[in-house]
């Protein structure tokens, strides 16, 4: 069972396609009741899937998987009619999401089974291992710009760790949501993954509710709130959090690669993407041509009709987001394509602005919105300042013929992921872990780390045998103190290997 036909619903979200306007269905608000018997009925999924143990927890998570995959095509149509992006995009959404869940299904007992540590010298006689449990419940908060690809980064890695998970899908989006945990309850059942469908207060109240952890995904602003929500019971969290993110463009970089990939990185998903590509910084000697490549690739986009390379803004405010930030980057830039007129209600076409002031909201801000600012630098090394010059830390990306210079400028620049040559290179490689710094968010998804973020370590220590030197007791001896105090400076005074 997924929807709550058990819960009294006092209130409906409707969602409706952003292309024509048209409903696409109707789904229960969840209040704190409801949020609370669903997490009680996680409680007690969370205790058999943890009884499965690693091997047939692989087996549910691959024929889950498997559900997934052989819907594909019907999940793709949800999240086009709800999200309004073409149905191509909605696939490739699909194929990234289940790369991850399959890697996350095949490597969760390598990563997290317990292991022998070394107990080192003094503790010979101590067996020590570290091993990793899973929390219980996880509740899982996510968005609507991708909304299966964006929470399962979340919700794989926390099954797979062997918890239980409640997942509150954004308003806009509960369609992909439902559809997933009917899968589970086919596949697998036994309440281990529940959706529960609402608005910002059933997310509240997933926050203030008796899970374990939090996993959420959505931008800064509501991550603060999901924190102090979190902070009442003190449970932890992980926030995935909004960026703006930079490609740093040398002088001897491939110019055709880099204005495909900005163009791609700004444009798709009508720049509604956490990592999209929202600033770049290029040399000014190549600083022309890389406009001119980047505006000719952006014209030719098309937004409307069956064949659009993007669709409508998701989110109805986010369009007066964009409106603004078009507005104030054109105080001080200039237009290389578009403008305020490429905003036409809900569509907007590409627009290019260069030369904008580094304090505009158009590069301090999110936009979230088909807008790329391009500015003059240098080199790459004042692209990396600059790159670093807002609050957020999620990606950025360079583009040069110089490895080692990438390399350098990728050590430099305070992001959670890098991409040289590429853009969005890493979303696909689910080994990497994938999340930001400074107000980006904290905490990592996907790969061996996202495993751990989802599970508590724990350390235990069999005594063995006696000790040869006994200080654990009030009765030490002065024999035992005396080697002790011998030995403090002989295990530690040299500094060894402080050497380079
Ligand atoms: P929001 O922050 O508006 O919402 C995110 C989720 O939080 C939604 O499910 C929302 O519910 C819920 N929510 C809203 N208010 C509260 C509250 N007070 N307590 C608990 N939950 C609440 O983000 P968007 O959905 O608009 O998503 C866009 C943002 O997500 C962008 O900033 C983007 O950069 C970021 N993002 C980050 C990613 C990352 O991995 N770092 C990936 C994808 C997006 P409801 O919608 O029902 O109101």
């Amino acid at each position: 069972m997924t929807l709550m036909e058990d819960t009294p619903a006092t209130a409906q979200v409707t969602t409706r396609n952003p292309v024509d306007g048209t409903v696409v269905a109707t789904y229960p608000i969840a209040d704190h009741a409801a949020v609370a018997a669903h997490v009680d009925r996680a409680r007690a999924g969370a205790a058999w899937w943890r009884d499965q143990g690693y091997r047939d927890r692989r087996a549910h998570l691959l024929r889950w998987k498997s559900a997934i995959a052989n819907g594909a095509e019907e999940l793709a149509d949800l999240i086009s009619a709800e999200t309004g992006k073409p149905h191509g995009d909605a696939l490739l959404e699909i194929m990234l999401t289940l790369g991850h869940l399959d890697w996350a299904a095949k490597n969760a007992e390598r990563v997290l089974k317990r292991r022998k540590v070394k107990a080192g010298l003094i503790n010979y006689n101590q067996h020590a291992t570290v091993g990793y449990e899973p929390y219980g419940v996880v509740g899982v908060i996510g968005p609507w710009n991708y909304p299966l690809y964006t929470p399962m980064g979340s919700i794989s890695y926390a099954l797979a760790a062997g918890n239980a998970v409640v997942f509150k899908p954004s308003e806009l989006t509960p369609g992909p949501a439902v559809w997933i945990a009917e899968r589970w309850a086919e596949a697998v059942g036994h309440d281990v993954l529940l959706a529960l469908t609402g608005d910002g207060g059933t997310g509240t109240a997933l926050a203030t509710s008796a899970v374990d952890k939090i996993a959420f995904t959505g931008s800064t602003a509501t991550a603060k709130k999901v924190m102090a929500s979190a902070a009442q019971r003190l449970t932890p969290i992980v926030a995935e959090c909004g960026g703006k993110d930079a490609v740093l463009v040398a002088a001897d970089a491939d110019l055709e690669a880099a204005a495909d990939f900005i163009v791609f990185g700004g444009m798709g998903n009508s720049g509604q993407t956490c990592v999209g590509v929202e600033r770049v910084y290029v040399a000014e000697s190549v600083k022309d041509s890389l406009v001119a490549k980047v505006v000719a690739r952006a014209e030719r986009l098309r937004t409307d009709g069956q064949d659009a390379h993007y669709g409508p803004m998701t989110l109805p405010s986010q369009t007066d987001v964009v409106a603004q930030h078009v507005n104030d980057a054109l105080r001080t830039g200039s237009a290389a394509l578009g403008g305020p007129d490429s905003i036409k209600g809900r569509r907007i076409d590409p627009i290019v602005i260069t030369d904008v002031d580094e304090s505009s909201e158009a590069v301090q801000a999110e936009t979230f919105g088909p807008l790329v600012v391009i500015n003059p630098v240098a080199n790459l090394d004042e692209a990396v300042d600059r790159a670093n010059g807002t609050p957020y830390g999620l990606g950025a990306a360079v583009f040069t013929s110089n490895r080692r210079a990438g390399k350098a400028a990728a050590a430099r620049l305070e992001t959670g992921v890098v991409t040289i040559n590429s853009v969005l290179g890493f979303a696909g490689v689910a080994a990497l872990p994938f999340g930001g710094v400074k107000e980006s968010g904290f905490g990592r998804i996907h790969g061996a780390d996202g495993l751990r973020e989802f599970s508590a370590a724990k350390s235990i220590a069999i005594q063995t045998r006696k000790a040869a030197l006994n200080l654990l007791t009030l009765d030490r001896t002065d024999k035992d103190m005396h080697t002790v105090s011998k030995m403090i400076p002989m295990l530690h005074g040299r500094a060894k290997g402080a050497k380079h």
